[in-house]
């Protein structure tokens, strides 16, 4: 059963989420997985456009905030609307680390580091198999038109 109630959030079993995703989107998006570095598709792509979540299309980042920051995974220094991620403490693998989730499916992105190089300081590290790429052009045509309002 999907739906979407009052307070936006899509909600779906894990047997909907298994049979909607790819091995691999499941893996971190429901499960909380690494992808190996450097393996991403989006790690070195340059094109302009944003990231949307691949569980529930949510607009998570833009490329003009994307940065190579050699680590592996695709890297950000900000969300594209603040509200649009939920951050959380995470503790697992013996360190301490700031999770990165979709505020609407409450899908793991990956984790927040303080050692970004930009204004924020700050650096997403994303997982490509939790984002789903969608060019500046297509945009519109996929039904983003009042988000590209939104951020201009
Ligand atoms: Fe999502």
């Amino acid at each position: 059963m999907s739906d979407t109630k009052t307070d936006g959030k899509v909600r779906k079993s894990e047997a909907e989420w298994r049979k909607e995703l790819t091995p691999m989107q499941y893996a971190v998006l429901r499960e909380k997985a690494t992808e190996r570095p450097f393996t991403g598709e989006y790690e070195h792509d340059p094109r302009k456009g944003t990231y949307v979540c691949a569980g529930c299309g949510q607009t998570l980042f833009e490329s003009d905030q994307k940065f190579d920051s050699g680590c592996g995974w695709p890297s950000f220094s900000k969300p594209a609307i603040e509200s649009h991620v939920d951050e959380e403490r995470d503790v697992s693998h013996g360190m301490i680390r700031t999770e990165v989730l979709c505020s609407k499916c409450d899908g793991h992105l990956g984790h927040v580091f303080n050692d970004g190089p930009g204004p924020t300081g700050l650096r997403y590290c994303i997982n490509s198999a939790s984002l789903r790429f969608i060019h500046r052009d297509d945009m519109v045509a996929q039904g983003y038109g009042d988000y590209l309002d939104q951020v201009g």
